[in-house]
């Protein structure tokens, strides 16, 4: 099973993805993360990367189509996975359908998580995430036991540089998922919305209700 979480930064699609994954064995792939990965490791992508990411901006697809591809590539991703920050527009859908295809497989639930900006920028402001694990947590909505201490693996908490106000609103306004990547979806018969303005169990349950 292909799944594709859509919906606007700070709609809640990683911390979702990280829900679902636990409940489901399946594979969570996050092109976010991707890239946070290779900024930190300092490799010539996340090099290139950051340059867009810094601004709020969205990285050429030529070039996350390509990383996004070869990690589809690889064995442990041929059951099935779950996409989070892929795709963000129509050329990103098309290049998955078609990778999808070619191994009789396709995307079967597009699962757009709706929020309105007021609530997007809080959720982005208090937003802390694990430098070891990745475990999202929220200063208010969901905090760690422990200040700034990973309930997990106890690793150190830390903001992302991007989550900022200044860069916040570049990607309200440049990353919210297009009309025509909504449509994509809506038009293969995949596409189910879901009120992401829920508490955080709530959003889980109908999120795992609409891939039942
Ligand atoms: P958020 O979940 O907060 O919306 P992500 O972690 O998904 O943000 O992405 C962080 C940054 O990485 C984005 O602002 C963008 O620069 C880049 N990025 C992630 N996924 C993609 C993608 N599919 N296409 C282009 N850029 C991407
Ligand atoms: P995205 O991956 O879509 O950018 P995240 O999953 O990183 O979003 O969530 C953004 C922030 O909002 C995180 O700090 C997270 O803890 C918080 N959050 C996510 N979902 C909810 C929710 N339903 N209610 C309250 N806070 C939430
Ligand atoms: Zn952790």
């Amino acid at each position: 099973m292909y799944i594709v979480l859509l919906g606007p930064p700070g709609a809640g699609k990683g911390t979702q993805a990280q829900r679902i994954a636990a409940a489901t064995q399946l594979l969570h792939i996050s092109t976010g993360d991707m890239f946070r990965e290779n900024v930190k490791n300092e490799t010539a992508l996340g090099k290139l990367a950051n340059q867009y990411m810094a601004k709020g901006e969205l990285v050429p697809d030529e070039v996350t189509i390509k990383m996004l591809l070869e990690r589809i590539s690889r064995t442990d991703a041929k059951a099935g996975a779950m996409f989070d920050g892929f795709p963000r527009n129509v050329v990103q859908a098309e290049a998955l359908d078609e990778a999808l295809r070619g191994n009789g497989a396709k995307v079967d639930f597009a699962l757009l998580i709706s929020v309105r900006d007021a609530e997007l920028m809080a959720r982005l402001g208090g937003r802390w995430i694990c430098r070891t694990c990745g475990k999202l947590y929220h200063e208010k909505n969901d905090p760690p036991k422990k200040h700034g201490i990973c309930d997990a693996c106890g690793g150190e908490l830390y903001q992302r540089e991007d989550d900022r106000p200044e860069v916040v609103a570049s990607r309200l306004e440049k990353q919210k998922p297009p009309a025509a990547l909504i449509e994509h979806y809506r038009k293969a018969g995949t596409l189910k919305e879901i009120n992401g303005e829920q508490p955080l169990d709530a959003v889980t349950s109908a999120l795992l209700e609409a891939i039942r």
